[in-house]
Parts: C-alpha cells; sequence; structure tokens
C-alpha cells in the first residue's frame, strides 16, 4: 500500500524526515512546511491512498478522533482558541498532494481570516433538486 512516487509515503513511514507531532502504526502527524498559522498539522496515513474516497473504512474512522486529539493539543500547548480540520479532494477543491491527508490548522484570536467562503444564494426548488440528485446517487 504505498506509492514509491509519492513523498507523503516516504514522510510517513520515516524515509524523509519531518518534524513529527505524533506517530502510530497507521500515521503520523507532521507540521506543514507552509503553515496556514503556526502549528498546522497535517495527518499521513501511512498507507496510500489518493484522496478520502479511496481510503479503507477502518482508517477513515480513525481520522476524526486523531484530529480531534491534534486539535486538543493545540489549544492546550500552543494556546490556540479553536482549530479547522480541512481535507481537500481533487485540483479543483485545492488537493496538490495526492496521498491522503488532514489538514489541522490552529485559529487564533485575532488571527487572519482562512477556510471561509461568501454564503451563496439558493431557493427550495433548487434545494429539493439538488437533494433529489445526491441521494438518487449514494453508494
Ligand atoms: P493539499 O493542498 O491539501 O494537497 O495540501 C498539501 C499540503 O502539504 C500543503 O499545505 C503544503 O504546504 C504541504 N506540504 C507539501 N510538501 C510538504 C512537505 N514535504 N512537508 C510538509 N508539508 C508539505
Ligand atoms: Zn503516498
Amino acid at each position: 500500500m504505498r506509492d514509491e512516487n509519492c513523498i507523503f509515503c516516504k514522510i510517513a513511514n520515516g524515509e524523509i524526515p519531518s518534524s513529527t507531532v505524533y506517530e502510530d502504526d497507521d500515521f503520523r502527524v507532521i507540521l506543514d512546511l507552509g503553515p496556514a498559522s503556526k502549528g498546522h498539522s497535517l495527518i499521513l496515513p501511512k498507507n496510500h491512498y489518493r484522496d478520502i474516497c479511496e481510503s479503507d473504512k477502518a482508517v477513515s474512522e480513525k481520522l476524526f478522533p486523531l484530529a480531534a486529539r491534534i486539535g486538543k493539543a493545540m489549544k492546550a500547548g500552543l494556546g490556540a482558541n479553536g482549530f479547522n480540520v480541512v481535507q481537500n479532494n481533487g485540483t479543483c477543491a485545492g488537493q496538490t498532494v495526492f496521498h491522503l491527508h488532514v489538514h489541522v490548522i490552529p485559529r487564533y484570536e485575532g488571527g487572519p481570516a482562512m477556510v471561509a467562503w461568501e454564503p451563496g444564494k439558493t431557493d427550495p426548488e433548487e434545494l429539493s433538486q439538488t437533494a433529489k440528485k445526491l441521494k438518487g446517487a449514494m453508494e
């Protein structure tokens, strides 16, 4: 479950050094080299999955609890006031490294705005049609 050309496979499995925050049999958590804020961390599964759709269920189930542990540590250890959990799938969603990873980004009072969007507009008919399409496409 490794991709020889994948940099995150090499980092997750300790072949390339990283600022490691946490490690267990399934994951390595490292500090992002281009942090959005101080302590910005990446949860890397040790196995290679391109994105969350390819991920093993057992791995996916552990991601949120681990993100919560990292987020709590950001509050306790770095004085963060909150944190964002972000996970990009696909180029148009901002994914640049195609090895599944979860960003845990500490947020500090008065810090810059990020992970935000302008609320759009919709109407009940559009909501109903969109929900129907999604419902029909669920596997
Ligand atoms: P994404 O855009 O969701 O694919 O996120 C990729 C993230 O990986 C970016 O935030 C990069 O700053 C970060 N990144 C890329 N290469 C490295 C590396 N060698 N070590 C740590 N972080 C990295
Ligand atoms: Zn990989």
